[in-house]
Parts: C-alpha cells; structure tokens; sequence
C-alpha cells in the first residue's frame, strides 16, 4: 500500500461504549494503516440505546484526547448522531469507511435491534458509507482487545477492497481467544438469543418503589449451526450481512388475503 493511496482514505470511527472506551481505543488505532481516522463517539456509555436520533435537543462537540495522535471528538447524542452529524456536515470531509465498536460484549440475534454499535454502522450504511459493527464477546471491563483489533484490520482491508451493496452493512462478533487460537471466520444469519431479564423492584428514600431491568446476561441457541451465535460459542469470528429492509416478504401475500 503506497503513502499516496492511504492519505486519500478517511475512515469514521464510533461506538456506543463512550468515547474512552479501550474498545475504541483499539479500533481507531487499528484502522490507522488504511488512511486518516477520525473518532466520534458519545461522552457517556449508550449500551443498549439502540439506533436514537435526539432532534428535539442541541448537540455539542468537544474535542478530546483518547490516544497518541488520534483525532477524537465526543458528543451528548448517541452513537447514530455521531455518526450522522458527522457525515450530514461536521467534518467536511470525503469519508470511505464507517466502523464501530470494539463492543464490550457480543451483538447477537436479536441484540442488534437494541445494540448502539450496530445502530451507528446502520447510520453510516443510511448515508451510504460501507459500514461495519464490531464486538467481542467479553464484557470483562479488563477485557483484551488486540485479537479483536486484528479481526477487525482484516474485514476493513476486505471490506475497502470490495465495498458493500446499498442499504448492507456486516455485523462482526469475534470471540474472546486469543488471535492464533481463533478457528477462522464464519459468514453467518442471526440466530436466537434467549434474554433472562427480571424485573427488580427497589424502594427509593420516600418508600416509592422503581425498577429496574435486572437478571442474567442472554443465552441464546448455540445449536443452530450457521447462526451467529453458533459461530462465536464454536470459537469463529461470525460476520453476518445485515441488510436495513426489514420486511417480512413471506408475509405480505398473506396479508393481502386478510381483505383489510
Ligand atoms: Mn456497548
């Protein structure tokens, strides 16, 4: 790769673990040998926000320091504002590549309608920039994410080299071993994530209760061979291509003859 080539190239970098996460930290540094890397992310962990557009508040933007030599701004939006707000005007710049992430924990089945991560890479694919959501499935807060980074290296190069259709980004989920101990890639659908949510009911200082979503971290079915949740718990990166239109094809000739 010549010096020349990879000046032209920007890459947009966000995740919704906050702009200090180590996870981004990661990412950002990883995605440095493929041209200029600009990092947005939100001031404050957005876990779980799922894919929020704030028009009903102003936005800020502040420049901050997360590495040596990394341009890096945070936000009080969440990780789509980031990202739109980026690409709608704020850099004034030609971006070639949107990524997010390094997640602390798995984006899996139906995660990915909740997941901040995958909402700021489904962001990017709205406005047209090859996108993709990392995550490795740790959510050890000492978690080690330099296989994940090296992961993530890779589907970059790939993904600058063949671009992706409209409307398509890939969900990446790597498991947490260390790189050479990796069995190799999966392409993957979503498979079934089983949630053990619990409802926690607690007394505030003047005896009204509030609640909490409490319980368990998810499950889900490991046995579906071809899913993503498959792939991580057999020890392969799964990348699933997820595509923004949500239709139930199936369905609609069989609402057509409901007569509504
Ligand atoms: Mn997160």
């Amino acid at each position: 790769m010549t010096a020349k080539k990879t000046s032209q190239r920007c890459i947009l970098v966000s995740n919704d673990d906050g702009i200090f996460a180590p996870g981004l930290l990661a990412l950002a540094t990883a995605m440095r040998e493929f041209g200029r890397v600009i990092v947005i992310g939100p001031e404050e962990n957005q876990s779980a926000n799922g894919h929020r557009k704030t028009l009903t508040k102003p936005l800020r933007v502040t420049p901050v320091k997360i590495g040596e030599n990394i341009e890096a701004y945070s936000t009080d939006g969440a990780p789509a504002d980031c990202i739109a707000i980026a690409l709608i005007g704020l850099l004034g710049v030609q971006v070639d590549l949107v990524v997010s992430g390094i997640n602390r924990g798995a984006n899996l089945g139906q995660d990915l309608t909740y997941s901040g991560t995958v909402a700021a890479a489904f962001e990017g694919t709205i406005h047209g920039k090859p996108s993709v959501a990392f995550s490795l499935d740790s959510r050890s807060l000492e978690a080690d994410y330099s296989a994940a980074a090296q992961v993530a290296r890779h589907v970059a190069a790939l993904v600058l080299e063949h671009s992706l259709p409209p409307m398509t980004l890939l969900n990446v989920n790597i498991p947490y071993l260390p790189y050479d101990q990796i069995k190799g890639t999966q392409i993957t659908r979503q498979g079934t994530r089983i949630y053990h949510d619990e409802l926690v009911t607690r007394l505030d200082p003047e005896g009204r209760p509030y609640y909490w979503i409490g319980g368990k971290a998810p499950s889900g079915d490991v046995s579906a061979e071809g899913t993503d949740i498959w792939a991580v718990h057999q020890g392969y990166v799964s990348i699933t291509p997820v595509h923004l239109d949500m239709t139930a094809y199936p369905m609609i000739e069989q609402l057509k003859s409901w007569k509504f």
